[in-house]
């Protein structure tokens, strides 16, 4: 492995690690060297991704965790601590959908989805960055989605929630340059996992639409966001910060 790569005694949180695209990204952060601290609310969930991670060689450990809450988000980062020591890197990966028409949101679903896919990034980024400071610096990704870029009807919270986890990323960014804290965005295209799995079922057609307008022919996997993660969790990203990088297999350049 290149040496810039190497991610061995540094330690990282994800939320929502415990499976789909945050999985995908804590098991190439493991294979790097890294310890993980994963975060979301199921336990049986949590428990089988701390497995998959140890067989991969790494030290994982999980935290039964609602990151909309900002006591969990610093109790996240205390049993880091705890565990390991220090932190080093933070992914804000934990997000949901709910698909209706604009007009058919209550307060209570725009609140719940903008909570989770963007207050959560920022109260976690907030309770992180001491630890960062103490570990000479860090590195923040932020997960936002095809939604940060174009709109979609069925989308509305979510889209405004994905736009402003870029804006976020960038604001961060400047903030926390002079902190050798690089925070850097990812836009993944449309990959299978649990939350899209139900998206298919919610719009007609989707997943026609999404296989005819990306340019690799395919639907993405979990595993296409390892790389990407080490990347941007690694030295050899560190004067990348404040972009916002998509992972789509092309979705994004098609006309
Ligand atoms: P999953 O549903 O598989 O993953 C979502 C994760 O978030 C789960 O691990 C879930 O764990 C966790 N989570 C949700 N709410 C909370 C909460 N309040 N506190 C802690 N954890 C929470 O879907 P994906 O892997 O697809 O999604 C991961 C991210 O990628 C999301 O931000 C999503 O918006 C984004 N994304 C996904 C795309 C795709 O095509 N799949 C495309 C673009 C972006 P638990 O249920 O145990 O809490």
């Amino acid at each position: 492995m290149n040496k810039s790569f190497n991610l061995s005694g540094r330690v990282v949180i994800v939320t929502g690690g415990n499976g789909g695209i945050g999985l995908g990204m804590a098991s190439g952060l493991a294979e790097a060297g890294a310890s993980l601290l994963i975060a979301g609310r199921n336990p049986q969930k949590n428990a089988a991704a701390v497995k998959a991670l140890e067989s991969l060689g790494a030290k994982a450990a999980a935290v039964e965790a609602d990151v909309t809450v900002q006591s969990a988000c610093r109790s996240l980062v205390d049993s880091a601590l705890e565990r390991f020591g220090r932190l080093d890197i933070l992914i804000n990966n934990a997000g949901i959908n709910i698909r209706k028409q604009p007009q058919d949101y209550t307060p209570e679903e725009w609140k719940s989805v903008l909570d989770t896919n963007l207050t959560s990034a920022f109260l976690c980024c907030q309770a992180a960055y001491p630890a960062m400071l103490k570990a000479g610096g860090g590195k923040i990704i932020n997960i936002g989605s095809m939604m940060s870029i174009f709109g979609a009807a069925f989308a509305g919270p979510y889209g405004a929630s994905k736009g402003g986890m870029v804006q976020l990323t960038k604001s961060l960014a400047c903030a926390w340059a002079k902190d050798n804290i690089q925070v850097n965005a990812v836009l993944p295209g449309w990959i299978d996992t649990d939350l899209t799995r139900q998206a298919r079922k919610d719009v007609p057609g989707l997943h026609e639409r999404v296989l005819a307008r990306t340019p690799a022919g395919r639907w993405g996997d979990p595993k296409d966001f390892a790389g990407i993660a080490a990347f941007l969790a690694s030295s050899a990203s560190d004067f990348v910060t404040g972009a916002a990088i998509t992972v789509d297999g092309g979705y994004s350049s098609q006309g």
